[in-house]
């Protein structure tokens, strides 16, 4: 399976991190071994003294398909739930400098943690809301209506260049409000107040 992940879907998190909107998608990915399961505990790297988190709508996809019609694109996601883009803010930032690549910073082992999934059908895709908890503090919230790309422009642009399979996510990018996790914290993700994700850095 892949892992794609979207970058500044949000226009307030791009702002918040000075980057400009994009035109296009952001498309990066992460491998298979940056999975975490939900309730496994996150070991903080070695490798980095700013380690950000950055919660997102997951989306799994149920078939494999490839240059995706934008009309058939929701038929392809059929469960969701909400997972973290843990990102080494202090290595992204060298690596943007350099103009070099990302992975250092976000595919990273254990770097992409993900909730419990639930059905995608009945959700109304344009109001999906999500919001992360770091220490039963809401730090982030962020509804699909606000997205730069929706998610089925997602769906038919990541398609273009990569066959989509069964059990591919997708990461669609993080509202405004990442920040720095310490060892201690407790991270909590919410779907429609639902508690999905659950992750204590260890
Ligand atoms: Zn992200």
């Amino acid at each position: 399976m892949k892992i794609f992940c979207i970058g500044r879907n949000y226009a307030k998190h791009a702002h918040e991190l000075n980057n400009k909107l994009p035109s296009e998608p952001l498309v990066f990915m992460k491998p298979q071994t940056a999975l975490l399961k939900n309730g496994q505990d996150f070991y903080y790297p070695s490798f980095t003294n700013d380690l950000h988190y950055e919660c997102e709508l997951v989306l799994k996809i149920g078939k494999n398909g490839k240059a995706i019609h934008p009309q058939f694109a929701l038929d392809y996601v059929t469960e969701v739930t909400v997972g973290i883009d843990f990102t080494a803010r202090d290595i992204q930032d060298q690596l943007k400098e350099k103009g070099h690549p990302w992975e250092k910073a976000k595919a990273f082992d254990f770097s992409a943690p993900i909730g419990k999934f639930i059905p995608a059908m009945h959700l109304d895709w344009k109001n999906i809301h999500i919001g992360l908890e770091k220490n039963k503090t809401i730090v982030q919230q962020g509804n699909t209506k606000d997205l730069l790309f929706s998610i089925p422009e997602l769906i038919v642009h990541i398609s273009q260049y990569f066959t989509l399979q069964t059990g591919d996510l997708i990461f669609t990018g993080t509202p405004e409000g990442v920040g720095a996790v310490n060892i201690g914290d407790q991270l909590t993700g919410y779907l429609n107040k639902q508690q999905l994700l659950s992750v204590s850095i260890q």
